[in-house]
């Protein structure tokens, strides 16, 4: 196996190929090996022309670092370091992506077209509020939207990601509580099926949380609710549809019996992709939830951009949310920077400025290219595909709920596996083999070796075809006892499996220089 300076390793051990076959470069084919920037770059290279500087130019005095080893690579090198690391990975560009629970659906060009004109793009937070009337203008269309597609009085925009939009929906619960004398109510509710950030949330505002269980049937059971929910509880978290791809039937009795007992019902809005335009859970009795643009409206996940988790909230909840918001004047639109005047009692700032303007452009794009009939469609689509891809495996895997249909996702447990020795993980990594992102594994909890997946609404009938062939084909693999090309999977990924555990636990952040690999940095005084 190859190894670069840190002891990663480069290049997959036992890649596909005749046997003992190994390439001269380390790469496989148009598949480069590629080491670490800081491995290819050095002191003696770069890819800008700066005119020396000044000995003792620096005001920083006895400040400056002298020693910053920086890779310095020409324009080519660079282009090239990094187009061959994006060639490693998945991507949504690429093939499916049926990850369970994030809504990995296509990114459409209009938006990226939309986000990049420079009246946008090029935006300093710091500006003037009038000259950057068009970028209030669209933010306050999209809160409008948002306002309207939930049926909620008010939205807070700032929230950078679904878990981000959680802590403000828990801050503006927690201050309507201390504001109303209820500020010892120090307890939240969360189902077991709930998403890892729920509980997490709910901690790091301070809250103690309890479980909720489960019906046989997948969802919130209601006497366990009721039994729990008492005059310490802040707020239940509930996501609905749920993680096991299931709509909370009784979600009216739910917000009755929280609201009865003077706690807030929050829902995580991240599955929204499967109710966009056909329900409003502002009609449902939710008083806070939070919106993952980059899920339901389409902006790029984590690497391809930044997330953004707009929160709507209920006429109780709304005058605690955070500055700052746009206001719409006589004299054109305005930031409110202040807590004062109507914002009073926010409960202070989520982030230093006003969320990420480049995503509320993408979303607000994709919402105006879709129209309320568009959208409608999407959640239709997207319950029809799961559906579909439930219907297709239900024979050869085991449906965790084969009971009805399911929403935006299928979920199936591990017990078509069961006497064939290969696991969850196993089929996840074959799937790598074939050219597909695994399905999320092993959550939710509640349910065994789970593995659940969420096509979206983008698959062609043809692509989900393929997808299902492929499932039913490694299906077949395991019980004819094929184990091996399961254990040993993945072979054709540029790294092999991994320590995922240890990656986890310790990961390294941080590349630290091997004396031998650094030129020295010319010091300041050279
Ligand atoms: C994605 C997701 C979250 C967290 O959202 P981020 O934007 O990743 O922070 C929370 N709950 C559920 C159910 C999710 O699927």
């Amino acid at each position: 196996m190859s190894m670069n300076t840190v002891g990663r390793p480069t290049r997959p051990e036992g890649a596909a190929g005749p046997a003992g076959f190994a390439s001269l470069t380390g790469g496989r084919g148009l598949l480069q090996d590629e080491p670490l920037i800081f491995e290819l770059g050095g002191w003696d290279k770069t890819g800008v022309d700066l005119p020396e500087p000044e000995a003792d130019a620096s005001d920083l005095a006895g400040l400056v670092r002298e020693d910053l080893p920086l890779p310095g690579l020409s324009e080519p090198e660079a282009v090239r370091h990094y187009v061959r690391l994006s060639q490693k990975n998945h991507a949504i560009d690429l093939a499916l992506y049926p990850l369970g629970s994030c809504t990995m659906k296509h990114n459409p060009r209009l938006n990226e077209k939309a986000a990049r004109l420079a009246g946008f793009a090029d935006l300093h937070p710091l500006q003037p509020a009038s000259t950057i009337q068009g970028a209030l203008a669209l933010m306050d269309r999209l809160a409008h939207w948002l306002k309207t597609l939930t049926g909620m009085p008010a939205v807070a925009l700032s929230p950078k990601a679904g878990a981000h939009g959680e802590l403000c929906g828990l801050l503006c619960i927690k201050a309507a509580h201390e504001a109303a004398g209820q500020g010892h109510r120090r307890k939240v509710l969360v189902p077991t099926s709930a998403h890892g950030t729920n509980p997490a949330t709910a901690a790091f505002v301070g809250y103690a949380v309890t479980e909720i269980a489960q019906t046989d049937d997948g969802r919130v059971d209601l006497a366990d609710l009721e039994a729990k929910l008492g005059p310490d509880v802040a707020a239940i978290m509930v996501t609905n549809p749920n993680t096991c791809g299931l709509f909370e039937r009784d979600v009216l009795e739910i917000a009755r019996l929280t609201h009865a007992a003077g706690a807030y019902f929050y829902c995580d809005g991240a599955n929204f992709n499967a109710i966009v335009g056909r329900v409003r859970p502002g009609d449902l009795g939710v008083d806070a939830m939070h919106i993952n643009l980059h899920k339901t409206f389409s902006t790029p996940h984590g690497g391809g951009g930044p997330g953004a988790g707009p929160v709507v909230l209920s006429e109780a909840l709304a005058p605690f949310a955070p500055a700052p918001w746009v206001l719409s004047a006589a004299d054109g639109f305005q930031l409110l920077e202040e807590p004062t005047g109507d914002a009073a009692q926010a409960f202070g700032r989520l982030c230093a400025f006003h969320g990420q303007m480049g995503m509320f452009v993408r979303a607000y794009a994709y919402m105006l290219s879709h129209g309320s009939d568009g959208l409608r469609q999407v959640a239709e689509d997207a319950v029809l595909n799961a559906n579909y891809v439930k219907a297709r495996l239900s024979d050869v895997m085991s449906p965790a709920f084969p009971d009805g249909p399911c929403m935006h996702e299928a979920l199936f447990d591990d017990a078509w596996l069961e006497g064939t020795g290969v696991t969850t993980l196993d089929v996840a990594k074959a799937m790598i083999d074939e050219g597909f992102h695994p399905m999320t594994m092993y959550f939710p909890l509640v349910v065994h070796g789970a593995m659940l997946i969420e096509p979206t609404e983008t698959e062609s009938k043809a692509e989900l075809d393929r997808f299902c062939e492929t499932l039913r084909a490694l299906a077949a693999a395991a019980r004819q006892g094929q184990a091996e090309r399961f254990k040993g999977a993945p072979f054709l990924a540029p790294l092999r499996r991994l320590d995922e555990t240890l990656a986890a636990r310790r990961p390294k952040l941080a590349w630290r220089p091997e004396p031998a690999t650094v030129a020295p940095a010319p010091s300041a005084a050279e």
